[in-house]
């Protein structure tokens, strides 16, 4: 089937902004694994058989430990690296085998890589020089991107003349003048300071609506993931253990690792059953009706909204509840007591 694809630009927002919106019809996934593997060498798999479909124009985030297989998936999506067995589809066409230019995505990497010898705007301009576009039109382009990312008053400085957030800017700008159908992202906010990190990253989720594309975002921060996934991907050990929405996710952990590795859950046993239950539903203190266990404390955390104690229970797991600042301060449990935890048991979920 020929797909049917339109590109706009919309001259106009109502902050006066030029407004760069891509449009494509026809498909309802940006992005298809199928039954995608990657060996490096005989003995072991970096990405072992995985499935996945990011619907049209999502914010998706690839979360998970250092080493499960992020990054070589998202080179096997830019065509870095040579797929062992299945296949990849970016808008229904298959991509598998395609170099890199030919498969409509753009990676942005970590160290940004501008050319030091060109400013800002040239940057940005590169890849429209290389395919022979006009210098009026390559730069009235490079403009609107510099000004997507709010760069436009600096077009003219030299990358060492950026601070690393700028020539970020910069780098995100060059990576979206190619137009591309996904765009790739491999852990770039690790870089930055906490305070930039946090603005970055809701510069990259205005970005991403504003332009309509989807953006898959390699992230080992559950925290980031959260803010921004439209779809969640968490993966350990070459496989992807779930993958939803980041509400669902935390609500509905599919395993034991998953409700461990996003945070803010206890892992224990119920019934003889595995269950979850998030921390902020479990209370310190012994409540009627309510399901129990008690446990030592290790560590009281002031949050601001809440204070957090951790315990070690009495069958040696990791026990964690919130309390209010007012129960806190009320009755303050100290490292080394031994305390009750309750929660409601409809608060449990079961792990398969
Ligand atoms: P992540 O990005 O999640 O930290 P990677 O995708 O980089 O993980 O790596 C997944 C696994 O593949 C790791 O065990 C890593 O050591 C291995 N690996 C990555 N790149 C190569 C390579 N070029 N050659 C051999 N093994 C590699
Ligand atoms: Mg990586």
């Amino acid at each position: 089937m020929q797909l049917k694809k339109a590109r706009e630009i919309d001259e106009t927002t109502h902050t006066g902004r030029p407004k760069i919106r891509q449009v494509t019809q026809g498909h309802r996934f940006d992005v298809e694994l199928v039954r995608v593997t990657k060996s490096y060498n005989a003995k072991s798999k970096a990405v072992d058989d995985i499935s996945l479909r990011i619907p049209r124009s999502s914010y998706c985030c690839l979360l998970g430990p250092s080493g499960c297989g992020k990054s070589t998936t998202l080179r096997m999506l830019a065509g870095h690296e040579e797929v062992t067995d299945g296949a990849i589809l970016i808008q229904d066409t298959e991509i598998t085998t395609l170099p890199p230019v030919d498969r409509g995505t753009s990676m942005m990497f970590q160290d940004y890589a501008l050319f030091p010898h060109l400013s800002a705007l040239d940057n940005v301009a590169f890849s429209l020089k290389v395919r022979k576009v006009s210098k009026a039109e390559r730069d009235r382009q490079a403009r609107e991107y510099l000004e997507l990312v709010q760069m436009d008053h600096l077009a003219n400085r030299l990358p060492n003349e950026l601070s690393g957030g700028q020539q970020q800017r910069v780098a995100l700008a060059r990576s979206l003048i190619t137009r591309p159908k996904v765009l790739l992202l491999d852990e770039p906010l690790s870089a930055l300071d906490p305070f930039l990190r946090t603005r970055m990253r809701a510069e990259l989720k205005r970005i991403q609506k504003e332009l309509g594309i989807t953006f898959v975002h390699v992230t080992h921060s559950q925290e980031e993931a959260m803010a921004l996934s439209d779809i969640m991907v968490v993966m350990n050990d070459a496989k992807i253990m779930q993958a939803g929405p980041a509400r669902e996710v935390f609500e509905t952990p599919a395993n034991a690792f998953v409700a461990r590795f996003i945070g803010g859950h206890n892992v224990l046993m119920s019934e003889g059953r595995e269950v979850s239950v998030r921390a902020d539903a479990c209370r310190i203190g012994a409540m009627p009706g309510m399901r129990g266990a008690s446990g030592t404390v290790t560590m009281v955390e002031y949050k601001g909204p809440f204070v957090q104690v951790s315990m070690t229970s009495d069958t040696g797991d990791d026990l964690t509840a919130t309390m209010t600042d007012a129960e806190y301060f009320a009755a303050a449990p100290q490292i080394g007591d031994t305390v009750a935890v309750s929660w409601d048991p409809k608060a449990e979920h079961v792990l398969s």
